[in-house]
């Protein structure tokens, strides 16, 4: 079994703050810190450190090879990232208040050129029994569905940034859709009636998270682990990252989202995305010691 993730890479600029700037207004940082980030570089963190097999899709520049060291030292196969001359790798300005939240400016670069062609020899090696990630910061994500539930395997697709169009256009080949509340209160609002999708994973930041099958229409949930959280950036793709290998390794969904609430919990009282996502053992060590 294998998790291939078709995900964005992207390098972090991270801006603490003690608050959020409003329109005009001007503040001074108190420290700036670059990291590995993006929906993508932090879903096959999660699902590396988390135990599975991981082979990353997707591109970058052609510097910036702590970014790929980085990967590696995580134990994710590197070698389907596409390198692209005059092309800049993507890149955010993550602003961070004294209370942990964030405001996120993305320049997509590298990230938004990838072809099919170039995918295609990737695409015919996922197998029935593996997984394949998707987000939406990437381009060639309908492609990568397709290929993947053509030979039954499974599709979990990360649905934020929320843009409808590429919901619509992906669902019919996904198996399950992760969000976070607001773009479920987006999803539910453009598409109020059935999903064709087997199941919703929503995560609630510090609430938690539920998994609603909509096979059974059964609902199950997950309390948040009471942490002091100081930093939520990557959080959901933590969640969704654990979730995703604990599906990949056989793991029934309670036991699933628990993994995952455990993941995220240690997470977000670190700073940083990638950088700040636990391997197993320290997630198992947490949750051995929680109620
Ligand atoms: P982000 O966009 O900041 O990366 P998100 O909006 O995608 O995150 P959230 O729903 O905020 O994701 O959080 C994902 C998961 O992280 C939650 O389901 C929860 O398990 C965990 N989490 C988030 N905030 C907290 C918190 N304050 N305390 C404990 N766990 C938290």
């Amino acid at each position: 079994m294998a998790i291939w993730n078709l995900g964005s890479i992207n390098i972090d600029h991270i801006y603490r703050l003690d608050h959020l700037p409003d329109a005009g207004e001007t503040i001074s940082a108190q420290e700036v810190t670059q990291g590995l980030g993006g929906k993508g570089a932090n879903q096959s963190v999660a699902t590396a450190r988390a135990g599975a097999q991981t082979c990353h899709l997707g591109a970058m520049g052609t510097g910036d090879q702590w970014v790929i060291d980085r990967l590696a030292a995580s134990g994710i196969c590197t070698g389907n990232i596409l390198r692209l001359d005059r092309t800049a790798t993507g890149h955010a300005i993550i602003l961070l208040d004294a209370q942990g939240e964030n405001s996120i400016i993305i320049h997509p670069g590298a990230n938004r050129m990838l072809t099919k062609a170039a995918l295609q020899s990737c695409f015919d090696r996922i197998k029935p029994q593996d997984s394949l990630l998707i987000q939406n910061e990437t381009n060639c994500q309908v492609e990568a569905a397709k290929a993947a539930k053509r030979v039954g395997a499974r599709v979990i697709y990360s649905a934020a940034p929320f843009e409808i169009g590429p919901l619509r256009a992906i669902m019919p080949h996904a198996d399950i859709l992760a969000m976070n509340a607001g773009e479920a209160a987006q999803l539910f609002a453009e598409i109020p009636g059935d999903l064709p999708v087997e199941g919703l994973l929503i995560t609630l930041g510090g609430e938690g998270a539920e998994y609603r099958d909509l096979r059974t229409g059964q609902t199950y949930r997950q309390p948040a682990f009471p942490v002091r959280a100081v930093d939520t950036t990557g959080a959901g793709d933590t969640f969704a990252g654990y979730f995703a290998a604990a599906l990949d390794r056989g793991d029934t969904i309670p036991d699933a989202l628990r993994l995952a609430a455990g993941a995220a919990a240690l997470q977000v009282t670190r700073y940083g995305a990638s950088d700040a996502i636990p391997m197993l053992e320290e997630v198992v060590g947490f949750l051995a010691k929680q109620a």
